[in-house]
Formats: structure tokens, C-alpha cells, sequence
């Protein structure tokens, strides 16, 4: 049997140790503990790729803590708007969904749309309807409110976050405090497959319909058996312009560097150099997993047939 693995991410920003109280990262850790072990116990079984960050990414949309499903951010108008990807790297076949509401696993309807629809992408509205019409599961508002994301967003909705006034106090502490807790997940399965997939409420007071990088296949999630898979969270609209995670399977591919090398360039490099925070998880057809970030921290962890095992948080 070849080796597996399967790495995590919760969302990276500025997550300082003097920030945390002992309560809440002993809760972080948990979260990413049980999202590994459900993940990792689907690929231990014999499961592919795809079903192991699936599981894994369920849990973390389900846990309040993250910026995912349940306990989303809010938008300019005070509502959750989610997006979410999933890639299986042995057929390049993809599914990605964008500005929906209401649906408790982002990462199911992103599946589904992957399975069950002649297309790659939907959004709002429509993909609100593919879902219903799929039997997805619904939950209302209150389901997806959380009292440190309402206070997060209560403190800038009247500004425009994208033109920060950096003498007003409020908002610059807020902006000290970029916490990006979206979540993801990337596997190797026994069978030498790769998958990855993100989901994320996107960024706090949000407008427009902005879309970030989580959902856009080659940005913020991308898969391919023949290099790697990867998930990103950090400044969408920079690893947008990067094309961030499809970079790391090009430098692979083409300039034959390794997977940690090729995350170096792209998230202490390129992505540095344009002011791109955040980071990224990776695999490669080898099973070797890299947690690559250039932000103070980033909930992640890792869990391999090889007896890798760790979680950690901070830089
Ligand atoms: N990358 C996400 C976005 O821009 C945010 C995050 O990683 O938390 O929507």
C-alpha cells in the first residue's frame, strides 16, 4: 500500500500567542484534531482522497471557531454569503460554488457539483436552487450567527474596509487583528490519488458579491495527480492574481522544483512581494505535505500513514 496523508488548514492572519487564552486554543486544537482524524480515517479505510477532505472539511464547517459553514463572517449587509471548492487531481475534475446562503456544508454542494452537474462553478441564487433541487442540507440564519463574528463585523460595517482610514483606532486594531479563518483540507489516498478543497465566508463586511480565491480552481484550491494539491487562505484578492495554488503545481511541473520549494516561492516570495498574507497547505504524489505561511500564524495540521502526526498555530 502506498503512503497516505492527510493536511489541514483552519485560516491563517495574525494570531498571536498573547492574543489566545489557554481555553480557546486548547478548542482550536480540538477542532483540528477531529477534523484529521475523521479525514485521516476515511483514507486508513481504504477511501479516496476525495471523501478524506470532504469529512475532514464537514467538521471544521460544522465547528462555530472557524470561518466556515457555521460561524461565518458577515457581510456589508449583515448576512453569510459562503464559498467553497473541491479538486480531484486524478481526473481534474472540479466543482467550486460562490455567494450562497443557507447551505450548512459549503463543501457538500461544492461536491455535488463536482458529481452530479454538467458545469464547474455556480453561484448565488442559482447554485442556492442546484442545491435545494439536490436535496442538500438547508439551515436558517440563526444557524450560521456566532457573537465574535457579529462583533467582528459590528466594528467596521459603517467604514468601506477595502479604504481604511488607518488613524481611526478601531479600525486599525481591527486590521492588526486580520484573523482569515477560512478553512480546507488535502489529501493523498492509498490509491496515489491527490484532491483539495477550501471553504470560507470570505472576509468581514465583504460587498459587491465579492468572491475571494477559495472557490476559483488554480487560486485558492487546485489538484493534480501528477504534481500536488493545494489549499490557500489568506488576502483572496492577491492569491487571486497569483493564481497562487495551480503556481505551485507549475513550478512543479515545469521547473521540476519539490513541493515545499515551490510554496516557498509563491507564499515567501511572490505572494510577499505584492502584500499577499496568509498561507497554504500542499501534498504531492509522493505523500510529502508542506504548511507553507508568511502571516504570524495559521491553524493547521497534518497526519500521514508514516506516523507524522502534529497540529500547530502559530509561525
Ligand atoms: N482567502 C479567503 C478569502 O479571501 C479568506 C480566508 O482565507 O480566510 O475569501
Amino acid at each position: 500500500m502506498n503512503r497516505y496523508t492527510i493536511v489541514i488548514h483552519g485560516g491563517a492572519g495574525t494570531i498571536l500567542k498573547e492574543d489566545m487564552t489557554p481555553e480557546l486554543e486548547e478548542a482550536y486544537e480540538n477542532g483540528l484534531e477531529e477534523a484529521l482524524t475523521a479525514g485521516y480515517g476515511v483514507l486508513e479505510r481504504g477511501g479516496s482522497a476525495v471523501n478524506a477532505i470532504k469529512a475532514a472539511l464537514v467538521l471544521l464547517e460544522d465547528n462555530v471557531l472557524f470561518n466556515a459553514g457555521r460561524g461565518s463572517v458577515f457581510t456589508k449587509k449583515g448576512v453569510q454569503e459562503m464559498d467553497a471548492a473541491i479538486m480531484d487531481g486524478s481526473t481534474l475534475a472540479a466543482g467550486a460554488v460562490a455567494s450562497i446562503r443557507n447551505v450548512r456544508n459549503p463543501i457538500e454542494l461544492a461536491t455535488e457539483v463536482m458529481r452530479n452537474s454538467n458545469h464547474v462553478f455556480l453561484s448565488g441564487k442559482g447554485a442556492n436552487d442546484f442545491a435545494i433541487k439536490q436535496g442538500i442540507k438547508l439551515e436558517p440564519d440563526e444557524y450560521f450567527f456566532s457573537q465574535f463574528r457579529y462583533d467582528q463585523w459590528k466594528a467596521i460595517r459603517d467604514s468601506d474596509s477595502y479604504s481604511l482610514d488607518h488613524t481611526h483606532q478601531r479600525l486599525e486594531e481591527l486590521m492588526k487583528d486580520k484573523k482569515f479563518g477560512t478553512v480546507g483540507a488535502v489529501a493523498l489516498d492509498a490509491q496515489g490519488n491527490i484532491a483539495a478543497a477550501t471553504s470560507t465566508g470570505g472576509m468581514t463586511n465583504k460587498k459587491y458579491g465579492r468572491i475571494g480565491d477559495s472557490p476559483v480552481i488554480g487560486a485558492g484550491t487546485y489538484a493534480n495527480n501528477k504534481t500536488c494539491g493545494i489549499s490557500c487562505t489568506g488576502h483572496g484578492e492577491m492569491f487571486i492574481r497569483s493564481v497562487a495554488a495551480y503556481d505551485v503545481s507549475c513550478l512543479m511541473e515545469y521547473k521540476g522544483l519539490s513541493l515545499q520549494e515551490a510554496m516557498e516561492v509563491v507564499v515567501n516570495d511572490k505572494l510577499v512581494k505584492m502584500g499577499g498574507e496568509g498561507g497554504m497547505i500542499g501534498v504531492d504524489s509522493a505523500g510529502n505535505a508542506a504548511m507553507v505561511l508568511n502571516s504570524a500564524g495559521m491553524y493547521r495540521g497534518l497526519k500521514s500513514s508514516d506516523g507524522q502526526h502534529v497540529t500547530a498555530i502559530y509561525k
